[in-house]
């Protein structure tokens, strides 16, 4: 039995430009936090026609960075996995400072409405300013000179959530939906469970030889680490069926449960990860709640 996936929490270097393969550069952003690790991943990749993957949170300084670093080449398209405020807001900038189009994920939306009185809690960890000018398919092919991508549709971490396999060095730069450092937080309602374990599923039917995720080292054995996060999240969801049927009612007492020695600073994301597991077993009618979903409300065994 798997009870954690194998990490490596090596922390990338910040600030410069690392190259990680013939075709792939790494540069990290400097927005270091509980969330997001040593900070985001930016890529740069190619080596005549470049591609930005994920520039990052709004700062002017990796904005700069980016640009020192692509030089003279040609940027040819920032891409972008999903829309969250680490890794899409600067999109805009550098395209007016380099006139390359954002392609990839499409705006954001959420997983399902807010229940009434609900308040979503990643309401401002969210960019709704996002323009892409041309939003990519799951299976769409896209190439830039000699640069060949595929786009795969991975929902749950966010619902417009892209992975790009580099077909060339057999890549995939798997966003927020496999990091190298952490599980992924799946959190209602803008992300969802079932999208999530069912995105995991298809990364492994695939067979790519190394990932470049949003935060963290490279995951260079995806054939066995995700697996171990399907796993990792079927257990969690065992015990929280367990749990309930023990008498734990309510999401602060199963954080508490199952959690026990976790940051502090993680118990909202906790909650939240509770939280999308209750609503799947509820879908699948193994554990009823007490009122409308809500993070407030109370479950039950069916
Ligand atoms: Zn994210």
């Amino acid at each position: 039995m798997v009870d954690q996936p194998e990490f490596d929490r090596q922390p990338p270097e910040t600030g410069k430009l690392e190259r990680l393969s013939p075709l792939v550069s790494r540069l990290i952003a400097p927005n270091a936090g509980p969330f997001t690790f040593t900070g985001t991943c930016t890529y740069i990749v190619g080596d005549r026609d470049l591609v930005v993957i994920d520039p990052g949170p709004d700062d002017a300084a990796h904005g700069e960075r980016i640009l020192k670093n692509i030089g003279t080449s040609r940027l040819a398209a920032i891409l972008v996995t999903h829309t969250h405020r680490d890794h899409s807001p600067l999109a805009a900038r550098l395209k007016s400072l380099t006139g390359a189009p954002i392609m990839g994920c499409g705006p954001h939306r959420a997983a399902r409405a807010l229940s009434e009185g609900e308040i979503n809690p990643l309401d401002a960890s969210s960019d709704h300013d996002y323009q892409p000018d041309r939003i990519l398919d799951d299976g769409e092919g896209i190439s830039f000179g000699s640069l060949e991508f595929e786009t795969i549709a991975t929902p749950g971490h966010t619902m417009n959530h892209l992975a790009f396999a580099l077909k060339e060095e057999k890549a995939l730069f798997s966003g927020d939906h496999v990091m190298g450092w952490s599980t992924s937080i799946v959190a209602p309602p803008d992300g969802a469970m079932r999208p999530y374990m069912d995105s995991l599923e298809r990364l492994i039917a695939r067979d790519d030889h190394i990932y470049y995720p949003g935060h963290g080292e490279a995951v260079k054995a995806p054939g066995r680490f995700v697996p171990q996060l399907l796993a990792h999240r079927r257990l969690r969801e065992t015990s929280i069926a367990e749990a309930i049927r023990d008498g734990v009612e309510t999401i602060p007492d199963l954080v508490k449960k199952l959690y026990s020695g976790l940051d502090p600073r993680l118990h909202g994301a906790a909650a939240l990860s509770v939280f999308a597991h209750l609503e799947d077993l509820v879908a699948r009618d193994i554990v009823r709640a007490d009122e409308s979903l809500s993070l407030k409300a109370r479950f039950y065994p069916r």
